[in-house]
C-alpha cells in the first residue's frame, strides 16, 4: 500500500513530464474507481495547462490554469506509469501531454480516487479538509497541543489524520521505536522531553523514506518506469521475533484492527 513517501516519489516523478505542459488528450477507460471519475474530467482537463504539482497527505494534486485541481488517491494499489510500452487492462485514466507523453493511472484493486476541484477550494475538498499538519511540518509545540488530554494510545493518535497528516502505520511504528515511546502509552502523558525525541524521529523515518524514493527515481528516467512502490528496510516493521539493535526481541500485536510492530526492551 503507498504511503506518504511513495506518493511524495509519485509527484516528483510526474512533475518533469507534466508541469508547463499542455494536457492534450484525457482517456478515461472505465466510469468509477473507489468512487466514480468526475463527468466532466475530460472535458474540463482536455487543453489545460498544468501549473503546479503537490501533495497533501497521501493525495497527489495537479493544478491547472483553468482553476480545477486533479486530486488522486492511489488506494492499495495503484501507481502512475510513463510513457508506457502498452496500455494494460488496469490502466483506468490515460493522459497524453502536448509532446506525446503519456502517463496511465493503473490501479488493479481501485481503491483509489480522482477528483476534480476547484483550486480555490482545494482547502474545504471534505477527504483534504480536517487534516492535520504535515509530517515535514510538525514541531513539538504543536504536537505537545494536539495529545493535551487525549487518553488514547499514541500509536492511534499518530495514525488520526485529524493530530498528523498522511502518516501511516509503517512510519508510526518505526518513529515510535526510533523515540523508544511505547505504542500503548496515552498521548497526553508523554513528556515534552520525550517529544522531543518524537518529532525528530517522524522528520527522519519520513525523510529517510522520501530520499530513498528519490534514488529509485532515477530508474524512471527511462520508458516505462511505474511510478509508486519501493522497496524499504524497518527496524521493527513487519519484523516480528527479529532481534532488535538495543538486544531485545521486535513483538507484534493488534492495536486498532492494525499490527503494531514494538520492541518491549527499549520502548517504555
Ligand atoms: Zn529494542
Amino acid at each position: 500500500m503507498p504511503e506518504l513517501p511513495e506518493v511524495e516519489t509519485t509527484v516528483r516523478g510526474l512533475e518533469p513530464v507534466l508541469n508547463g505542459r499542455k494536457i492534450a488528450r484525457v482517456e478515461v477507460r472505465r466510469a468509477d474507481l473507489r468512487r466514480a471519475f468526475p463527468e466532466d474530467l475530460g472535458q474540463r482537463l482536455t487543453g489545460a495547462l498544468v501549473t503546479k504539482l503537490w501533495r497533501r497527505a497521501k493525495y497527489g494534486l495537479i493544478d491547472t490554469d483553468r482553476g480545477d485541481t486533479l486530486v488522486f488517491h492511489l488506494g492499495m494499489s495503484g501507481r502512475w506509469r510513463i510513457d508506457p510500452e502498452v496500455i494494460l487492462a488496469h490502466d483506468h485514466l490515460v493522459l497524453t501531454t502536448d509532446e506525446g507523453r503519456v502517463l496511465s493511472l493503473n490501479d488493479p484493486r481501485r481503491f483509489g480516487s480522482v477528483d476534480l476541484v476547484r483550486t480555490d477550494a482545494v482547502g474545504s475538498f471534505e477527504p483534504l479538509a480536517a487534516l492535520g499538519p504535515e509530517p515535514m511540518d510538525l514541531d513539538v509545540s504543536e504536537l505537545k497541543r494536539r495529545l493535551a488530554g487525549r487518553q488514547a494510545p499514541i500509536k492511534q493518535l499518530l495514525l488520526d489524520q485529524s493530530v498528523v497528516a498522511g502518516l501511516g502505520n509503517i512510519y508510526v511504528c518505526e518513529a515510535l521505536h526510533r523515540a523508544g515511546i511505547h505504542p500503548k502509552r496515552a498521548g497526553a502523558s508523554i513528556s515534552t522531553d520525550r517529544l522531543k525525541r518524537l518529532v525528530p524521529a517522524i522528520h527522519e523515518v519520513i525523510g529517510e523514506a522520501i530520499a530513498a524514493g528519490g534514488s529509485t527515481l532515477r530508474d524512471f528516467a527511462s520508458p516505462n518506469g511505474d511510478l509508486g512502490y519501493f522497496s524499504k528496510s524497518f527496524a521493527v516493521y513487519d519484523r516480528e521475533g527479529s532481534a532488535c539493535a538495543c538486544g531485545g526481541k521486535v513483538k507484534r500485536f493488534t492495536q486498532g484492527g492494525r499490527s503494531t510492530f514494538y520492541c518491549p526492551r527499549c520502548q517504555r
